[in-house]
């Protein structure tokens, strides 16, 4: 069988202390691994740290490293973006850079991807290492989004995956710059299969998603792949309405009934302040989206590239927005897709 490449696509944003150790695990499963060509593409995420020196350092060491500096902190997402929009051949691999997603089991993804899956994922059996509070926000989020998105989305699922050539094409048509990643995995579809595995503590350095960040994340998940809140606004709406009429027949008949003697403003501070709360809940949702769509409408590019390194950067068919260059270490680009 002809080696077919393979490109490990890594987000680091300030990983100077876990990348070494990456590096060594991910060269150590190579070499076990005739039947790949493999290649290792950096994407330094605006660290602030030694990550690109360490970049840097490995690509001198290591032909088959390239890499890729974005112009500033642009946020996980964004940085697998740019890192699969450079793989242009062969399947893409992406692997955390604290190797919580050990590397040791790309064997294993890889041979799902010969027996013809597109997308193979991994699913966390165990997660150490990390506080009760993640793991149950987590759960918590995967089951309400595993409810109101159409795109079905597994559970206990992270970035941690192989992607076809075919699911990479896909994905690189997805330009949206809200960009819940395991979503738009899922929305790509073909064929998939979970990889169960042991999810360990980072080997180095601190988890970058605070739990206000991952709130946020939550958000943009939800916001992205449903408007199923702004439906249940409605409803909220309709029930709060039809509740609101039953209140007012009540206090009609009431009144003709008993005479109306001015009595009742805790019941009317109650209504009013509830009411309005309904309506500014209602309103955030209307803005959440909105806000969204003003996002969007801009079309500013997902990132921006400020300096590339290697092979398969400089070969690739983005190579125009790279700047042209055609020496080892390039300019600037931006993060659009060339078709
Ligand atoms: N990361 C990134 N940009 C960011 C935040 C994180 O590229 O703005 C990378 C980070 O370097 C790591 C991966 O995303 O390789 C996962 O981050 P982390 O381990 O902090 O998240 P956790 O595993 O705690 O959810
Ligand atoms: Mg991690």
């Amino acid at each position: 069988m002809n080696p077919e490449p393979l490109t490990v696509v890594v987000a680091a944003f300030n990983e100077e202390a876990a990348l070494p150790q990456l590096h060594a695990r991910v060269s150590a499963v190579f070499a076990d691994m005739p039947d790949v060509t493999g290649r290792i593409l950096y994407v330094d995420d605006g660290s602030s740290d030694a990550t690109w020196a360490c970049i840097e350092t490995l690509a001198r060491q290591d032909p088959r490293v390239s890499a890729l500096r974005l112009s500033r902190n642009f946020g996980k997402e964004a940085a697998l973006t740019a890192g699969l929009d450079q793989v242009s051949v062969g399947a893409a691999m992406i692997l955390d850079a604290d190797c919580q997603d050990p590397p040791e089991l790309i064997p294993a993804f890889v041979a799902r991807w010969r027996e013809g899956y597109d997308n193979v994922y991994g699913t966390r059996l165990a997660r150490e290492g990390e506080s009760w509070t993640k793991r149950a926000t987590a759960g918590m989020f995967y089951r309400i989004i595993g409810r109101m998105s159409p795109t079905p989305i597994p559970a206990d699922t992270g970035d941690f995956r192989l992607l076809s050539p075919r699911a990479l094409q896909a994905l690189r048509e997805l330009r949206e710059r809200h960009r819940f990643m395991k979503g738009l995995f899922s929305w790509v579809g073909y064929n998939r299969i979970a990889v169960p595995y042991q999810r360990h503590a980072r080997v180095a350095g601190t988890s970058k998603f605070s739990l206000w960040r991952l709130w946020n994340f939550a958000l943009e998940g939800i916001t992205s792949f449903t408007t199923v809140p702004l439906r249940a606004a409605t409803y909220l709406g309709m029930l709060t309405a039809a509740g609101a009429f039953l209140f007012a027949v009540g206090v009609v008949v009431k009144a003709s009934l008993y005479g109306d003697r001015v009595a009742g403003w805790p019941t009317m501070m109650a209504v009013i302040l509830f009411l309005g709360g309904v309506q500014l809940i209602a309103l955030g949702l209307i803005g959440e989206y909105l806000g969204r769509l003003y996002e969007e409408s801009k079309q500013r590019p997902l990132y921006l590239l400020d300096t590339c390194i290697g092979p398969s950067v400089a070969d690739s068919n983005l190579q125009p927005t790279l700047g042209g260059q055609a020496d080892d270490h390039g300019s600037a680009g931006v993060g659009r897709q060339v078709s």
